[in-house]
């Protein structure tokens, strides 16, 4: 479609994005792209052997893919498509699935290749759970997902009052199966807001603050989450049986369901920071995560058992809900370099100490801040430096007047 922009692209890292053509606009003119963007949701269901069939010669197929890709070293989905295809002719499912299980191989080719520049032992790819992505052939009607399993042969699968009045009036745009769990990925075009303004993010185990150009300050408590991670960690640890695929097995289901739990809480507090950030017609910023540096970030208490994957995981899925949800609303998303920003001054830029009570002290100007307020605001500070000119020197210069503390439970909210 004309002037849209798949948002499901990766996102522009800073330097590369710009706001000056959106100032030479009339305001009349003042919306200035129609993005297609992506929300998805998902339900339980009843597996039946047809399906599981099929999740499972689509797993084979996938490894089939990635073993060939590996091994011809192919990087494009082009060539894979002309080196694999042929291959997945033993294989008796509808053609789409072969199309869909070479392009999910590309995608994990290229992270593979990504992580080995990174780290040249890393352990080549291997689907071992089934899992099925799909944009093409299923059908969506009267409540019912229909989904080809050979060329001529459908499944049905019911859907719940809950995702069909999520999916009403929207296009599906692809189903992904796991056992067990259907998801619906649905687009709409939404036209982008020029923001009046930007808010900038700052998550840490705790928290998540949010600095806004008005010059508000708010913070939202984590501690649930961080105590149903915990729990999650507990759980764990008693298992100590050797049997690998038991342990992988318990601890898969147990992760599943803290991850949901996270998950939830996440929804929670990404939900109430866009609809904060949508009244205001802000846009939104947030660092961009490199690694799990900022999880070691001194006096964050966390003991070693925190800083495992799952705890890198929910930064991540934070964002990612954050992210999705102010696209879904056209609120535009920046991510800005992490340099500096949970140790530099917001005011005057110059390196700060660590006080008391998780705050700091800035030797040139004098001031004393909490800790998680500098960060938000120096988050801020980046996204209006380098975009939107005419808030920029405000925001660098003034004093922010009166920070408006305000802790907001997230219970309930
Ligand atoms: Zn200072």
């Amino acid at each position: 479609m004309h002037g849209s922009v798949n948002l499901s692209a990766p996102v522009i890292l800073f330097p590369a994005f710009s706001f000056t053509h959106v100032s030479s606009l009339t305001p009349c003119q003042s919306y200035w792209l129609v993005v297609r963007v992506f929300k998805s949701v998902w339900q339980h269901y009843t597996s039946t052997s047809e399906i599981a069939w099929l999740l499972e010669q689509f797993r084979g197929m996938l490894n089939d893919c990635i073993r060939i890709g590996l091994a011809e070293n192919v990087t494009s989905l082009k060539s894979l498509s002309l080196k694999a295809y042929r291959q997945l002719s033993g294989y008796d499912v509808a053609s789409y699935y072969k199309l869909c299980a070479i392009s999910a191989a590309t995608g994990i080719l290229r992270n593979y290749r990504k992580a080995k520049r990174k780290n040249p032992h890393v352990r080549e790819p291997y689907a071992r759970r089934p899992r099925l992505t799909t944009c093409y052939g299923f059908k969506v009607r009267d409540g019912e997902l229909s989904l080809p399993i050979h060329a001529r042969k459908h499944t049905r699968i019911r859907l719940n009052p809950h995702i069909q009045a999520a999916i009403n009036g929207f296009t599906v745009r692809s189903v992904t199966l796991t056992e067990g769990r259907l998801s619906l990925a649905y687009a709409s075009e939404v036209q982008q807001v020029q923001p009046r303004g930007f808010i900038g993010i700052d998550r840490n185990l705790d928290n998540v603050t949010v600095a806004a150009t008005d010059g508000t300050v708010q913070q939202h408590d984590f501690s649930e989450a961080t105590r149903a991670k915990a729990m999650y960690l507990g759980v764990r640890s008693h298992f100590k049986r050797n049997d690998v695929r038991i342990r992988r097995e318990i601890s898969g289901k147990y992760g599943q369901k803290q991850r949901d739990k996270v998950k939830q809480i996440l929804h929670r507090a990404s939900k109430s920071v866009v609809e904060e950030a949508k009244a205001k017609q802000y846009g939104i910023t947030m660092e961009k995560l490199t690694g799990i540096r900022k999880l070691y970030r001194r006096g964050n208490r966390q003991g070693r058992r925190y800083r495992g994957r799952m705890n890198s995981w929910s930064y991540a899925e934070l964002q990612r809900q954050i992210e999705y949800k102010a696209k879904w609303e056209g609120l535009p998303v920046i991510y800005v370099h992490p340099c500096g920003t949970s140790s530099r001054c917001s005011i005057c830029g110059q390196k700060m100490k660590p006080e008391e009570n998780r705050t700091l002290r800035c030797p040139s100007c004098g001031r004393t801040i909490d800790r998680d307020v500098n960060a938000a605001k120096n988050i801020l500070a980046r996204a209006l430096r380098f975009g939107v000119v005419g808030l920029a020197g405000e925001a660098m210069v003034a004093e922010p007047a009166r920070v408006q503390q305000s802790t907001k439970s997230m219970r309930g909210s």
